[in-house]
């Protein structure tokens, strides 16, 4: 899952970015409204954090043309306590929640996990595939019942692709659902998480499409 988050206050930029971070999300940072559109310009995003009060391009003007431009991500919007007018103007503009800084930040991973399950059309709150579970809000996964010794990465990336089973993805979109910009991704370092994620979930549970990438094996 690969978030934006658009927020010129460093202080609370820093501590949404690591804690979303230890989640075990891919996230970016853009630090006003300019950026912002040029970030959601590129189209990977699954959801993003949008402050409305930004430099140089307004928050609601930003989700006004994403919106047009038929920009699909979830969006949820910051707003200061006293801002009831700003909150409408962002949900009438499209965005999906809100949270009224300072907001609790298990209370913002909670909202988070909710719009993505929403998004991908799944109300339950664990992924099931075949032998596989999988269950965000716990970062858990397990085969058969048995609990799966994934490191956040290997998480990331089973998420991905328990979150579309039947999508084979590139390595391009692995890559761009696993790290943010700025992080240094080698050009076999999606090969090396499949092969040690099949070593821990087993090798037939991820399918090489030859010449084009990976994905789930079927289940019946
Ligand atoms: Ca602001």
């Amino acid at each position: 899952m690969r978030l934006l988050l658009v927020e010129d206050d460093e202080m609370i930029a820093e501590t949404v970015l690591e804690s979303m971070r230890r989640a075990g999300y891919a996230i970016d940072w853009a630090q006003d409204g300019r950026e912002a559109e040029l970030s959601l310009g590129n189209g990977v995003y699954d959801l993003v954090l949008l402050d409305l009060g930004l430099p140089k391009r307004d928050g609601i003007e930003v989700l006004n043309s994403y919106r047009r431009a038929g920009g699909d991500a979830a969006v949820i919007v910051l707003t200061a306590r006293d801002a009831v007018d700003a909150r409408i103007r962002g949900l009438d503009a499209g965005a999906d929640d809100y949270l009224i800084k300072p907001f609790d930040l298990d209370e913002l991973a909670a909202r988070i996990r909710a719009l993505l399950r929403r998004r991908t059309g799944q109300k339950h709150p664990v992924f099931t595939h075949g032998e596989l579970t999988l269950n965000p809000a716990a970062h858990e996964a397990t085969k058969n019942g048995e609990l799966l010794p994934l490191v956040p990465r290997e998480f990331a990336l089973l998420q991905a692709l328990i979150d579309e089973p039947t999508r084979v993805f590139t390595k391009v979109e692995l890559e761009e659902k696993l790290y943010g910009w700025g992080e240094e991704v080698g050009s076999n370092t999606i090969e090396v998480h499949v092969h040690s994620l099949r070593r821990k979930i087993g090798a037939e549970q991820i399918v090489t499409v030859r010449g084009v990438g990976y994905r789930l094996k079927r289940c019946e």
